[in-house]
């Protein structure tokens, strides 16, 4: 296993900024980790596991071992004539396993298409798009712990999945190596069409669902028109979480702006993040949304979505990031939370 030093992750993450690791490898075998887990550079490091890094701001040089994920495999373990246990290693590209699942016609997976990014790093944030969470479909998560290499299975309980949260983004953040993942899929027509966009979507160009793959490629249309493409402009998808608001809080709220997008889901209120950052600005009377200065900036059509226009540090980033949680802070008293991994 060959071991880099000072090491350029400029091409490894999708904001593209630039910043190097100390110490830099790659797992492409299961016999991998074994050897990996064993190498003093990993035992006396900070270690970091890098999938798509779609999903990470490095807000500077990283003082650790960064491990990069190839593990790869895709295996149908069991199945009966309603339902398919499906096992990914943490490697996969997230839309392969998406892809091999709607090509089988296996459903409960085909709202979450073209979702950039790994198999490993999407119980990190339960993965949610379109109506459709991972916390829906996962049976459970195989993992190593990162201090004393011991396998432990976590069942989608002990996950704690919640919005854009997980058990590994909380107590046990950087304590286990994702290896895989199994899901549980619907051999029998499940579709969950609910969501407004791709309802719309749907209708307006008059498809009729007929296979799970019919949603995922809509979707997938869908996100291509609407998301800002990674490979031409810098960016890691929606930088903060929506707010979810308990009922009280959010009568004060309305009352003071009776325009506020507000979306019941169970006890709590969802607001858009995107609408409160739209709302405020550098300046008074101007926004966020389009914004521009130097290198960073807010995309044009996606307030939530901050992007590097090329040359940008990840400081940089973080610092309008910062900008953007304050003016909404001043203005709404709401405090956003990134969704991103700031490393
Ligand atoms: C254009 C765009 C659109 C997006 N849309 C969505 C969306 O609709 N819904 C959504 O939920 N997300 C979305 N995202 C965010 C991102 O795609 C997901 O969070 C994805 O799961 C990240 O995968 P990754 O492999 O790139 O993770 P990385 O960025 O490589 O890692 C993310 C975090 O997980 C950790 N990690 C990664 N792999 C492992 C592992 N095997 N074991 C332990 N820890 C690990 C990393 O250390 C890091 O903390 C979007 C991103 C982009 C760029």
């Amino acid at each position: 296993m060959k071991i880099y030093r000072d090491y350029d992750l400029t091409e490894l993450n999708t904001f593209g900024v630039s910043a190097r690791a100390k110490l830099f490898t790659e797992i492409n075998d299961p016999a991998d980790l074994t050897e990996l887990f064993a190498l003093p550079e990993f035992k006396e490091n900070k270690k970091i596991f890098l999938g798509g890094g779609s999903n990470v701001l490095f807000t500077g040089d990283l003082d650790g071992l960064v491990v990069l994920n190839n593990l790869k495999g895709i295996e149908v373990l069991s199945e009966t004539t309603t339902e398919v246990l499906i096992r990914a290693m943490s490697g996969e590209i997230w839309h392969d396993l998406v892809l091999f699942a709607v090509d089988r016609e296996y459903w409960g997976i085909e709202n979450l298409a073209f979702i950039p990014g790994t198999v490993g790093a999407a119980p990190m944030q339960n993965v949610g798009a379109y109506g459709a969470e991972l916390k829906n479909i996962l049976e459970n998560v195989e993992t190593f712990s990162t201090e004393d290499g011991t396998k432990r299975i976590f069942t989608r309980d002990e996950c704690e999945l919640g919005y854009r949260d997980s058990i590994f983004k909380n107590e046990l953040k950087e304590k286990y190596f994702i290896f895989a993942i199994t899901l549980k899929l619907s051999k029998i027509e499940k579709k969950n069409i609910s969501y407004k966009i791709l309802q719309e979507y749907l209708e307006k160009n008059k498809i009729i669902i007929k296979s799970p793959r019919d949603i995922s490629d809509a979707v997938t249309m869908i996100r291509k028109n609407k998301l800002p493409d990674p490979k031409i402009i810098g960016n890691a998808g929606s930088f903060f979480k929506n707010i979810f608001m308990e009922q009280e809080k959010l009568k004060n709220l309305l009352q003071k702006y009776p325009d506020m997008p507000h979306f019941r889901e169970d006890n709590l209120t969802k607001i858009p993040s995107a609408w409160l950052i739209e709302q405020c600005g550098p300046a008074n009377g101007t926004s966020w949304k389009g914004y521009k200065l130097g290198n960073v900036g807010v995309h044009e059509r996606q307030a939530l979505v901050i992007v590097n226009y090329g040359g940008a540090s990840g400081e940089e980033i973080k610092n309008l990031a910062e900008k953007i949680t304050n003016s909404v802070f001043d203005k709404f008293k709401i405090k956003l939370i990134p969704e991103v991994n700031l490393i």
